[in-house]
C-alpha cells in the first residue's frame, strides 16, 4: 500500500513561481491519483509487498502489466519530482556532484542549457532527467509519458515534470518558461 508523500514546504510556499493552485491539484489530485490507481492494480497480485523500484522494473516493457507500470512509474516520479523542489531559492548541485557536472558537461550552465533542450524537446507529455549509470557516468535524458530511468538501471539526480499539468495554470502553453523557473529559482539538489 503506498501513500502520497507529505511535502517538506507548504502549498503556497513556492509562489510566485508555482502558484498555490498548481501544486495543489498536482500533489493532491494527480500524484494522489497515480498512487490510488497503483494500490488498486496490485491489490491480491504477485506485486503487493514490492518496492516501487521492482514493480518498474518487473512490467517495463511488458504490455500486460500496463497500467501497472505506467501508474508506478508516475508515483515514483512525481515522488521525486516534489522531494526536489526548493521553497528557498535555487539551489546547486553538492560539490563532488557539481565537479561531475562540469566534467561531464563542460560548465553547470552548459548542463543548464542541454537539461532546458531536453526538457523543451520531449514531444507531448513525460520528463527530463540528469541520472547516472552504473559506472558513474552522467546522462540527459528525456522519457515520455510515465516513462522513468529506474525501468532503464539508470539512476535519477534530477527531474522536471514537464506534462501540462505541471504547468499550464501558470505558464500555459510557455513551457520554456517554465524551465528556466523551475531552474532559476526552484530547483533543489
Ligand atoms: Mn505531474
Amino acid at each position: 500500500m503506498f501513500t502520497l508523500p507529505k511535502l517538506s514546504y507548504s502549498y503556497t510556499d513556492l509562489e510566485p513561481y508555482m502558484s498555490e493552485q498548481t501544486l495543489l491539484f498536482h500533489h493532491t489530485k494527480h500524484h494522489q491519483s497515480y498512487i490510488d490507481n497503483l494500490n488498486k492494480l496490485i491489490q491480491n497480485t504477485e506485486f503487493e509487498d514490492l518496492s516501487l523500484e521492482e514493480i518498474i522494473r518487473q512490467t517495463a516493457d511488458d504490455i500486460k502489466y500496463e497500467s501497472i507500470f505506467n501508474n508506478a512509474a508516475q508515483t515514483y516520479n512525481h515522488n521525486f519530482f516534489f522531494a526536489h523542489l526548493s521553497p528557498n531559492g535555487a539551489q546547486t548541485p553538492p560539490a563532488e556532484l557539481f565537479k561531475g557536472i562540469e566534467k561531464t558537461f563542460g560548465s553547470y550552465e552548459i548542463f543548464k542549457s542541454e537539461f532546458k533542450n531536453a526538457a523543451l524537446s520531449q514531444f507531448g507529455s513525460g520528463w527530463a532527467w540528469l541520472a547516472e549509470d552504473g559506472k558513474e557516468h552522467l546522462k540527459i535524458l528525456k522519457t515520455s509519458n510515465a516513462d522513468t530511468p529506474i525501468a532503464h538501471h539508470l539512476k535519477p539526480l534530477m527531474c522536471i515534470d514537464v506534462w501540462e499539468h505541471a504547468y499550464y495554470l501558470d505558464f500555459q502553453n510557455r513551457r520554456a518558461d517554465f524551465i528556466d523557473t523551475f531552474l532559476d529559482h526552484l530547483i533543489k539538489w
